[in-house]
């Protein structure tokens, strides 16, 4: 099953209580890739860097299958850079800079190769260009799914919701599920947001696991608790591409399925948080993530005798 990734590539400078890093790479469609690598080969990448990209890292992303003929190198411009500080916390964080650099007139080109795919993930970027990839797709993907984040609710809610009639699957935070939607409850949340466009809704609640709305139904998924949260930057990407791989390795959509596919994207994120940047994500095995899918099993399973 053939899967489309879009968002950011990127630089990132972060802090976390453990310590700060100078710029290392990051953006969206990098950690959603890597992620989704372990399910789906190959990953296409549509994106843009500048020339000062780290070139070693884009031999990685080929080594894990994943394509990157539709990342754009702008040779003399400069790579987007996000930076952003996590309190004690770690559940809350503030951006201290976006630079959008190529990001600022990025105008998405869709390789042929890449084109009848059936799983389309957009991650986090200005929600024009998301749609602008949607239309410039010749035939409609079996599943879309989206990612959005809080500032473009503020800079581009318009475009934003535009972009959410077209989409079949929208993954937030609870912050941004509250911003979008103007309600604080997240079951009204969730109602308010499906009438938008999306049929599902994934809120994520960080350390506190994840929402899965359908319909009426409604699927809760547990984080991992883990002795130390190291750097939560990217969770919310890397649990995209697990949600999206995991679908797209199986080709069923279906509500059930999701629920499972839920499991699969808190089990990546749950990696992704125990190193800086996507370092943890270079290695994985997948012994590593059933053994860690059978730990979320665990976490929930018990036996009751209902009266
Ligand atoms: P997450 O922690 O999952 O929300 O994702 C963090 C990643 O999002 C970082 O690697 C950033 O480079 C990227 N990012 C932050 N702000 C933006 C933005 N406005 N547009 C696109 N990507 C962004």
């Amino acid at each position: 099953m053939s899967l489309t990734v879009v968002g950011s590539m990127a630089f990132d400078a972060l802090e976390t209580p453990f310590g700060k890093t100078d710029k290392i790479v990051g953006g969206a469609a990098t950690y959603i890739s890597l992620s989704a690598s372990y399910f789906v080969k190959p990953v296409n990448v549509v994106s843009v860097v500048g020339g000062d990209f780290d070139q070693d890292h884009i031999q990685l992303m080929h080594q894990l299958d994943i394509n990157t003929e539709g990342v754009q190198v702008k040779e003399n411009e400069k790579s987007f850079f996000w930076s952003g500080r996590y309190f004690n916390d770690m559940n809350s964080r503030e951006t201290l800079v976006t630079e959008l650099n190529v990001l600022g007139d990025f105008d998405p080109i869709i390789p042929a190769s890449y084109q009848g795919c059936e799983y389309l993930m957009l991650g986090n970027l200005a929600p024009q260009v998301q749609r602008t990839v949607i239309e410039r797709l010749t035939e409609r993907p079996k599943l879309v799914v989206m990612d959005t984040m809080n500032f473009w609710m503020d800079i581009a809610l318009d475009e934003l919701k535009q972009t959410l009639k077209l989409v079949d699957v929208l993954s937030i935070n609870d912050e941004e599920a509250r911003q979008l939607s103007g309600e604080y409850s997240l079951v009204k949340a969730a109602k308010v947001i499906m009438e938008m466009g999306p049929q599902c809704l994934i809120i994520k609640k960080g350390e506190h696991g994840a929402l899965l709305f359908h319909e009426e139904k409604v699927f809760f998924a547990p984080a991992l608790p883990l002795e130390e949260v190291f750097d939560p930057t990217g969770a919310g990407d890397t649990f995209a591409g697990g949600f999206i791989g995991y679908l797209a390795s199986t080709g069923d959509t279906s509500f059930d399925n999701m629920k499972r596919a839920v499991i699969y994207g808190s089990a990546l994120a749950s990696f992704c948080v125990e190193k800086f940047g996507t370092e943890r994500l270079k290695t994985l095995t997948q012994d590593e993530i059933e053994n860690r899918v059978q730990q979320f099993v665990n976490l929930v399973q018990f036996d009751a005798e209902l009266r």
